[in-house]
């Protein structure tokens, strides 16, 4: 496989069909070094995994690491963007019990502030549906996304700019700035080409992961692979092609060599 690792994948934990084994046994069978089991955050309205049930994900992760030495399994979350000010549905006291973090925006999560809902999370869906988009809407949405990649240590943002409409260029800088790897989305791509040129040329670096809701689907990545040739994204601007990525929290925690 051209991909050496599927960073963000569900389970029946979280709108996924599948259970972390089955998940790792498919990212086996497909041939890759590492899998990361990302379920969905706590704060998300529908999908969220339950942090009553977390201890059992991180059980199923231990057993199947036991099991299946020959993959490197990380357990990490799709945190959600909840705040106008960066924040991320995860607390500090999170971060021991994760080996990486996903963040993404999704609409129907549970916000800080009151006055989030009408600032972002209402105008977006409205604007999502109406396909419409205004300056004012567009500069909070780059802020939000700014603020978190600067407050978190964010490994993976994910399926940038879905459901959102940001200056990616801007979360593009800021990605490159702090280490973050921009995901080039398995079920869809939200950039257009000419901003992924403009990111290609400022040096951004990208992820390919599958988003798998179904263990099938692990390390599915044709629709990033049609961007990567479409576009012509270098393969060493793509942090999991025929190589390990280094993440940004990990490369804090100092355990990389
Ligand atoms: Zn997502
Ligand atoms: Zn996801």
């Amino acid at each position: 496989m051209a991909i050496w690792g599927d960073y963000h994948t569900h389970t029946r934990y979280s709108h996924g069909t599948g259970t972390v084994e089955q998940n790792v046994q498919e990212a086996i069978k497909k041939g890759l070094k590492e899998i990361a089991i990302t379920d969905h955050g706590f704060r998300h309205v529908m999908f969220n995994v339950r942090r009553s049930v977390f201890d059992k994900v991180i059980k199923e992760v231990e057993e199947a690491r036991k099991k299946y030495p020959q993959i490197n399994i990380y357990l990490g979350l799709e945190t959600n963007l909840v705040s106008r000010n960066g924040g991320i549905d995860l607390m500090e006291s999170d971060l021991p019990m994760l080996d990486m973090v996903v963040c993404g925006y999704h609409k129907l999560v549970k916000s800080d502030f009151f006055a989030d809902y009408w600032k972002i999370f209402i105008p977006n869906m409205f604007e999502s549906i109406t396909k419409t988009s205004s300056l004012r809407v567009k500069n909070r949405n780059t802020d939000m996304y700014l603020r978190a990649i600067e407050r978190h240590d964010i490994d993976i943002l994910s399926h940038p700019n879905n459901g959102i409409n940001a200056d990616v260029i801007e979360v593009g800088k800021a990605c490159k700035y702090y280490g973050t790897y921009m995901e080039l989305n398995g079920k869809g791509n939200y950039m257009t080409d000419k901003e992924l040129e403009t990111l290609i040329g400022m040096g951004v670096q990208f992820i390919a992961d599958s988003d798998a809701h179904e263990p099938e689907r692990i390390g599915e990545i044709s629709k990033p692979l049609e961007i990567i040739e479409r576009v012509g994204i270098p393969y060493e601007q793509i942090a999991n092609w025929e190589k390990l990525p280094k993440f940004r929290s990990r490369i804090k925690k100092k355990l990389y060599e």
